[in-house]
């Protein structure tokens, strides 16, 4: 087993698309529609408790990814699973859904399945090599279509997919969904008590008996569901299907309400620590604000006192409580956004050039102190700059984005001693050193980014990769690891040995 696969997934991002609309092509407002494409099929796991460097120029999609994660905007495309709750504490909408259109769904997936093997077969019959590059790059459409349809099916019922009564295999599901919703709930609601100095919750009699209840109702469900998987467990695929069943959560699925019921553990630090602050509030305020917006902590006995706190671990003085952002320097308004931030517990944390507008001295701290509240409360950092050196020291993995796409993935010093992607290796290339007596000459990447509005054919780094050719500039590289934990797309990736 792989250091990744022993890890435990908190993220599981596929395919991720951020389509932002501008102008349409005519003057007259009668061409095809055009869009940036921000991210353009992005997908990423984040294991928790790590940090993932994100990295690349400006302008290459790296914020937008951030924000889409944190579904701050609308993704036009893909899965974002979150497995920091589960979908028994949320009760989406859309699992309901989902679970209703079951058999369609499965209808659906036999039919893109079909789809795709038909085009395999119709490219196996091209002789001529340019119509079949062609037709390789048509085939990944239908290919995501049936992996998003297979996903969608596979999450919910496990190897359940293999029994062929599907309105009785929908009909269990959504019994087995709704039991856990209502036991989930009734537990939720028990308030924790202090007995002996533990937070212990106390049961009243009508919420044990109700408990027992469900439980009940829940083993006979189990029941039916084990018959039926007894009827399919000889197939070959069944431990790999029943390995897929899963209760995380789809970001991108939730509703707004939903969504804002979940923001306290998917929280974002912003890079201008001027701009992010409200200027009539004091830092007490700035940082009750998300507590007294979150259930979860309106009510909260002793708020200030756990401000206090909050404030000494982000190293600002008691003091300052009633002080306001202009009376701060730009590293203790940083860490003021950050104190914001962790005051809500959350699970994860998207920096967004959280040190970039800092000094260098400053930096240092406020990366410390980012890694000292890590390690306290087990947070999971996507880390994003354009500066390889901060990069490199707070990452254990990091991800190389160009033109809304990861182009390599690898963990921290893994990537940086065997770049296997030439952009990679243009980037590190071009990082100035200090030491004179390893002085490299500095490579400068030649050309411009292309527009994200109509990026390149083929790899979108064709118009600037000194190892382009052919296959390149029709082909779409896809991300795949070449190395153990060592992801790249390249067709003529370096450093392989
Ligand atoms: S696929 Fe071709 S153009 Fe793209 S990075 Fe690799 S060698 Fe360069």
């Amino acid at each position: 087993m792989s250091k990744q696969e022993q890890k435990e997934i908190l993220l599981k991002i596929e395919d991720l698309k951020q389509y932002f609309p501008v102008g349409k092509k005519s003057f007259f407002g009668k061409g095809e529609q055009l869009y940036v494409r921000a991210n353009d099929g992005v997908t990423v796991n984040i294991y928790k408790g790590e940090t993932l460097g994100l990295v690349g120029e400006s302008g290459c999609g790296k914020s937008t990814l951030g924000r889409s994660i944190l579904q701050l905007y609308e993704q036009t495309d893909g899965r974002t699973m979150y497995y920091g709750t589960n979908i028994y504490e949320v009760n989406p909408k859309y699992v309901k859904e989902n679970i209703k259109n079951y058999p369609e769904n499965k209808k659906k997936f036999i039919a893109a399945e079909s789809e795709k093997n038909k085009k395999i077969d119709e490219i196996e019959k091209i002789s001529d090599e340019t119509e079949k590059l062609k037709a390789i790059e048509s085939l990944k459409d239908v290919e995501k279509k049936a992996r998003h349809l297979f996903y969608d099916i596979i999450e919910l019922a496990g190897a359940m997919v293999l029994v062929k009564d599907d309105e009785k295999v929908s009909k269990l599901l959504m019994e087995e969904f709704n039991l856990n919703c209502e036991l989930t709930k009734i537990k939720n609601s028990v308030k924790p008590v202090i007995a002996n100095g533990e937070p212990t919750k106390e049961l009243s009699a009508d919420q044990i008996n109700k408990i027992a209840e469900l439980e009940k109702k829940l083993e006979r469900n189990k029941a039916d569901m084990d018959q039926l998987l007894g009827t399919v467990k000889d197939n070959p695929n069944f431990e790999a299907y029943s390995a897929e069943k899963g209760i995380g959560v789809n970001l991108a699925n939730l509703e707004d309400t939903e969504m804002r019921e979940i923001r306290d553990q998917l929280q974002l630090i912003f890079q201008d620590p001027y701009s992010s602050l409200n200027p009539r509030l004091t830092v007490g305020q700035i940082i009750s604000e998300g507590l007294n917006a979150h259930p979860k902590f309106k009510n909260m006995e002793n708020k200030q006192d756990y401000i206090l706190k909050i404030m000494e671990d982000c190293g600002l003085a008691p003091y300052f409580i009633h002080r306001y952002p202009h009376q701060f320097s730009g590293g203790q308004r940083q860490r003021i956004g950050i104190a914001r931030s962790v005051a809500l517990q959350p699970e994860f944390i998207v920096c967004d050039e959280a040190v970039s507008a800092l000094d260098v001295s400053i930096q240092s701290q406020i990366i410390n102190l980012l890694l000292d509240l890590k390690e306290k409360d087990n947070l999971t950092y996507l880390f994003i700059s354009h500066d390889l050196s901060v990069i490199k020291y707070i990452s254990d993995r990091v991800a190389v984005m160009y033109l809304g796409n990861i182009v390599e993935l690898a963990d921290t010093g893994e990537l940086y001693s065997h770049p296997m992607h030439p952009y990679t290796e243009a980037l590190l290339a071009a990082i100035p050193t200090t030491d004179s007596d390893n002085r490299k000459e500095i490579q400068i990447l030649e050309g411009d980014i292309p527009s994200p509005i109509r990026p390149p054919k083929g790899c979108k780094f064709h118009t600037r990769c000194k190892y382009a050719d052919e296959i390149c500039n029709t082909v779409t590289p896809v991300l795949e690891e070449k190395r153990p934990g060592h992801f790249v797309a390249c067709h003529h990736h370096l450093n392989e040995e």
